[in-house]
């Protein structure tokens, strides 16, 4: 399914000298020989760090381990190195240990919102299951980054028991996303139990998969993966491509196996300095992501996770890289921009303006060549007061299918048949003057 290039094998002969093409393209052979040290890592590049940078290099990966699976270094440019967005998001910087008053080690409150052990509970109707607590690389900018090689182990099957009942337990929840660590690090068998237990819930109508295998270790897409995961579906997978020059001959064949499962692929990238913080380069990487059939979903704003700082762009960065692809290029070559809200709020998405003016007649708006237009509102519609009598109303949804959730938010604020008028914070001065 892979071909190996004699490169490779070249470097798979210098980790372990009986090594041949079968082994690099042995998705265990690969997580066993991953690249932990720095001397290796110089061995297998040819180059040499400075004493002094070894020191500071051999400080930093104390606080934050190194992981970087063969295959993703066989990436790396040896002769620019430094340069290299491969490199860079997978070899420690010194910068890792400056960190900024305003870094957190758990920026989401993943912990806070946390049920039972492994579940993220943040969002009405899904949750994150963190399913594994491993990784074949552990990247750079891992918004987990204080968990990085922490407890470098599979839960047991006790441990992902109780956040299966905490799921079957919960009916509100209808999509279901594994995460970690990466999933894929669990063996089929593992993980077709998991998907299997998942199953036997009607709530859960939807799986996902976060995994960053098909970067930093394409191998892992093998058909007995595929063929487990096809009895479980619907199972839609995310990715984490950030960089074009990710996208290798392995990684697109690993997609076209995913893809050919009828498993529907999404990209989350993150937008990151030095790496991909340019409206050239990610214009190629969302437009080669569609030729691969990976539709890109989200553009991260880099979270304040501590040891993060050095990768951070100003959010204007990520807006301008918007503004150079809606219009530009395919719909649905455009990811969501989003800033992870700090404190646990969930994701917000970030866009240029379009909307310039409004009157109760017209809506002045810009397009991509700024090209201001207007539109004008419609003369009659008739706006019907919703008291959520649904049974009585003349569009025709169907009860049975409707979820019948309280309002919450703006959406209540909207809403005609609640009563609220303002959201206003618990605890502000003005607020508990009036309780006294
Ligand atoms: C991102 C995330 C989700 C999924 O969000 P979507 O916008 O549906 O992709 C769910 N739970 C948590 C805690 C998350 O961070």
């Amino acid at each position: 399914m892979f071909t190996v290039s004699d490169r490779s094998v070249k470097l798979a002969r210098r980790l372990d000298p009986s090594a041949d093409s079968s082994d690099w393209s042995d998705w265990r052979w690969q997580c066993v020989h991953a690249i932990r040290d720095i001397s290796t890592f110089e061995r297998m590049l040819g180059i040499r760090f400075t004493s002094d940078e070894r020191k500071h290099l051999e400080e930093t990966i104390a606080v934050f381990p190194l992981s970087i699976t063969p295959y993703y270094l066989s990436l790396i440019d040896p002769n620019d190195f430094k340069n290299d967005p491969i490199f860079k998001q997978s070899f420690c910087s010194t910068q890792e240990l400056r960190l900024s008053p305003y870094d957190m080690a758990d920026p989401l409150a993943e912990d806070k919102d946390s049920p039972v052990p492994l579940v993220t509970h943040r969002y009405p109707d899904r949750v994150l299951f963190h399913i594994s607590n491993v990784c074949a690389m552990y990247c750079r900018h891992c918004t987990r980054k204080r968990k990085v090689g922490d407890r470098d182990h599979i839960p047991s099957k006790a441990e992902i028991q109780k956040g299966l009942d905490y799921i079957k337990n919960t009916p509100t929840i209808r999509d279901v996303l594994l995460s970690g660590g990466d999933p894929f690090l669990l063996s089929d068998d593992y993980l077709d139990w998991i998907l299997t237990e998942l199953r036997k819930n009607d709530h859960v109508e939807v799986i996902r998969i976060g995994t960053r295998t098909p970067v930093v270790l394409p191998y892992r897409i093998t058909d007995d993966l595929v063929q487990m995961l096809r009895k479980h579906h619907p199972v839609w997978i995310n990715t984490h491509f950030n960089h074009p020059r990710e996208i290798t001959k392995s990684a697109r064949t690993a997609l076209a196996t995913l893809a050919d499962a009828g498993i529907p692929l999404g990209n989350q990238s993150v937008l990151l300095a030095g790496v991909n913080d340019c409206p050239r380069i990610m214009k190629v990487l969302v437009q080669k992501l569609v030729r691969n059939r990976v539709r890109p979903y989200y553009l991260y704003q880099c979270d304040l996770s501590e040891g993060l700082s050095h990768f951070r762009t100003p959010v204007g960065k990520g807006i301008e890289i918007i503004e150079s692809l809606i219009g530009h290029t395919s719909g649905f070559c455009v990811p969501t921009y989003v800033i992870d809200a700090p404190g646990g709020g969930g994701k917000i998405p970030i866009m240029p303006n379009y909307l310039i003016s409004w009157s109760t007649n017209k809506v002045v708006l810009r397009n991509y060549e700024g090209v201001i237009t207007t539109y004008k509102e419609p003369d009659s519609y008739e706006s019907i007061f919703c008291d959520r009598n649904c049974g009585d109303c003349k569009l025709q949804l169907n009860l049975a299918g409707a979820d019948e959730q309280e309002p919450i938010g703006v959406e209540k604020l909207l809403a005609d048949y609640n009563p609220s008028i303002a959201l206003v914070p618990e605890d502000t001065e003005r607020m508990s003057r009036r309780e006294e």
